[in-house]
């Protein structure tokens, strides 16, 4: 039976605490693989700073050199809102004896409950959470008020990058450097691409 780790997000831009995450859960939790899926409409996010191209070329790019680590389309492909639920319901269909942990970070656990369809979607997969700096992990609380999620969640105690990709858009917008921050290949493609630049008219933080 497959064990596959399901990491969705924005990706905007993927950053060396995306890889490290995926690593850890991966060796950790002795998954086969873990599916990275950029989402195309995050329902709890504004909208995103880049193309859905972009993102997944900027995921492909990250993830190049890693057979472990697969790219997943199918919230790219699917039109409307990127409900977990949906993945999840498609992911069963095309691995029908996979057993499934969806990655979040310790963030993302707090809106958990409010997640679409979360009843349904504690069947169809475990959660992994991830340590991240800033953010403390309390499954009791984050669980209370939904039964489905109890004894579905496991903890894992991945390297606690401190990188946002909120902040490497600031930095990159400021013309400050994000190298070492993520692989060299998207560092490369942001440049190429002239991603994540100030809006015309407001000058970078580096020329006032
Ligand atoms: P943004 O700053 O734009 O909100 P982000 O860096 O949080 O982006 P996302 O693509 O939104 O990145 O994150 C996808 C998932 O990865 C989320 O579950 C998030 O909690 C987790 N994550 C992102 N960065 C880290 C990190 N440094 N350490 C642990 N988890 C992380």
């Amino acid at each position: 039976m497959r064990r596959l780790g399901v990491f969705g997000g924005s990706f905007d831009p993927i950053h060396y605490g995306h890889l490290a995450v995926a690593e850890a859960v991966r060796v950790d939790f002795a998954l086969d693989q873990v599916l990275f899926v950029p989402a195309a409409q995050q329902p709890l996010k504004a909208s995103h700073h880049t193309s859905a191209a972009d993102r997944r070329a900027m995921v492909a790019a990250a993830i190049a050199d890693n057979p472990n680590f697969v790219l997943c389309e199918l919230e790219l492909e699917r039109a409307g809102p990127s409900y977990t639920v949906d993945t999840l319901l498609s992911l069963h269909q095309l691995e029908p004896t996979a057993q499934f942990w969806f990655v979040l970070g310790a963030d993302a656990l707090s809106s958990l409950p409010r997640w679409h369809l979360i009843e349904q979607l504690a069947q169809l997969t475990r959660f992994l959470v991830v340590q991240r700096p800033g953010a403390s992990i309390d499954v009791a609380a984050a669980t209370a008020g939904v039964a489905a999620l109890h004894g579905r969640i496991d903890v894992c105690a991945a390297p606690a990058l401190d990188i946002s990709a909120t902040e490497l858009r600031q930095r990159v917008e400021q013309g400050r450097s994000v190298r070492y921050l993520l692989p060299d290949p998207v560092h490369a493609y942001i440049v190429t691409h002239h991603l994540y630049q100030p809006m015309q008219g407001q000058p970078a933080q580096a020329d006032l």
